[in-house]
């Protein structure tokens, strides 16, 4: 699959599931905006690394997705966008009736409100360029539910209606959009959990991931980063252009329990 001349804008991507993305629609061939809500020389660094290792050019603009103007400002930034990987996210944990309201705000903003506004900045230029693809990275959380995540699990279910609705929107265009619900992926953030649990629960390496980590995903094996990104440069593919409004779940076999 070429998608060589294809500009893609990938959200929170300097770190775990949103760079692996990245890295994938480069080897793509694609030419690739990296974006968190830093600016440090690290960021810049890591979009040359990646643009230098796949031949393609891969810029890094900062914009925080908790803030409206500047998830449109980064489409128009960027000039071009015909692949929109709705990716930054972030997590808290707690019972509903403790739940700080700014954490259920935050997550609120960043891991759904973002992708509506990302996606009313793109759309126009699509339909322009006549092509496009929007992938919204939800979560196995997008169909199925735990306890203490409460914005999270109503973001991703948010993200997987938004999904829908766009595809409907653009049913007639040449334009998908499709949610991917990653299970438990491994990102440094995980890999970084691993040792604690060991100690916790006074483990080896393998059965704390298999029996505590991975108790929900039946393959009891992490899904990677790579899996993520070759799956989003499927649904970017000719071979995907009439999946359009449906979720495709990377999750070890999670939610067929
Ligand atoms: P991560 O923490 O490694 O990556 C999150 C990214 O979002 C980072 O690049 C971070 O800088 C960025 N980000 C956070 N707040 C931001 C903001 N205000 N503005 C711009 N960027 C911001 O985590 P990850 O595991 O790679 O998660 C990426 C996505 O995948 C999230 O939407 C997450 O919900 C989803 N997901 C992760 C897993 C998993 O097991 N890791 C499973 C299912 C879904």
């Amino acid at each position: 699959m070429s998608l060589t001349g294809k500009t893609a804008i990938v959200t929170g991507s300097n770190s775990g599931i949103g760079l692996g993305v990245a890295r994938e629609l480069a080897r793509a061939g694609a030419d690739v905006v990296l974006n968190s809500f830093t600016d440090s020389p690290e960021d810049h660094a890591l979009a040359a690394e990646v643009g230098q290792e796949f031949g393609t050019n891969v810029r890094y603009i900062q914009a925080d997705m908790s803030n409206p103007e500047d998830c449109r400002a980064l489409i128009q930034q960027a000039g071009a966008c015909d692949i929109l990987v709705n990716n930054a996210g972030i997590q808290h944990v707690a019972p509903i009736d403790e739940f700080p309201t700014e954490k259920w705000d935050a997550i609120i903003a960043i891991n759904l409100s973002s992708a509506f506004h990302t996606t009313a900045a793109a759309l126009p230029m699509m339909r322009k360029a006549g092509w496009g693809r929007v992938v919204n990275i939800a979560s196995a959380h997008g169909l199925t539910a735990s306890p203490y995540k409460s914005a999270y699990i109503a973001a991703k279910h948010g993200v997987v209606g938004l999904s829908k609705t766009t595809a409907l929107e653009t049913a007639r265009e040449p334009i998908t959009c499709n949610a991917i619900c990653p299970g438990y992926v491994l990102t440094p953030l995980v890999e970084a959990q691993i040792p604690d649990q060991m100690a916790a629960h006074n483990m080896d390496r393998d059965t704390v991931v298999r029996e505590v980590m991975l108790e929900r995903q039946p393959s009891r094996q992490f899904a990677t980063v790579e899996e993520i990104g070759g799956t989003t440069v499927f649904l970017c593919s000719d071979a995907a252009a009439q999946i359009t409004g449906t979720t495709i779940s990377v999750d070890g076999g999670w939610t067929a329990l």
